[in-house]
């Protein structure tokens, strides 16, 4: 049984990050199309899986694989929004960030100093701000 399961992967591409994506992503809608007595809604997950087998027994395995890597991308992409996101509220905590009026350069500047005066570290503009 394994090795007629072998022998059909030859060749093919199999799974990847984008598969265990879709598959699961198949599964999360599965469960809330239990909810909606829809039958197009409820057609959706199957249709997800369908693309998940073609993608694992697709013989084009170049177009597959840049597939996942531009899956990968967007993936890496939103994984770096919310990790800047959980960075940028600490930081917000403890510091302000100006922008620089004339070259717009962004300038971190510690709080509870009072009025202080910023010299621009890139075109070495002062301005006034509060902190
Ligand atoms: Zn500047």
């Amino acid at each position: 049984m394994q090795e007629k399961l072998r022998r059909l992967m030859i060749g093919r591409y199999g799974m990847d990050q984008l598969g265990k994506f879709l598959s699961w992503t198949a599964i999360i809608l599965l469960f809330i199309t239990l909810f909606f007595r829809n039958r197009i809604i409820e057609l959706i997950p199957f249709f997800i899986l369908i693309i998940c087998y073609f993608r694992i027994f697709s013989r084009n395995i170049n177009k597959r694989y840049n597939e996942n890597q531009k899956y990968l991308a967007y993936q890496n992409r939103f994984l770096g929004y919310f990790k800047n996101f959980r960075t940028r509220s600490m930081q917000n905590k403890n510091y302000h960030i100006y922008a620089c009026p004339t070259c717009k350069q962004k300038i971190r500047i510690p709080k509870g100093k009072g009025k202080i005066c910023i010299t621009c570290p890139k075109c070495k503009a002062e301005f006034v701000r509060k902190s």
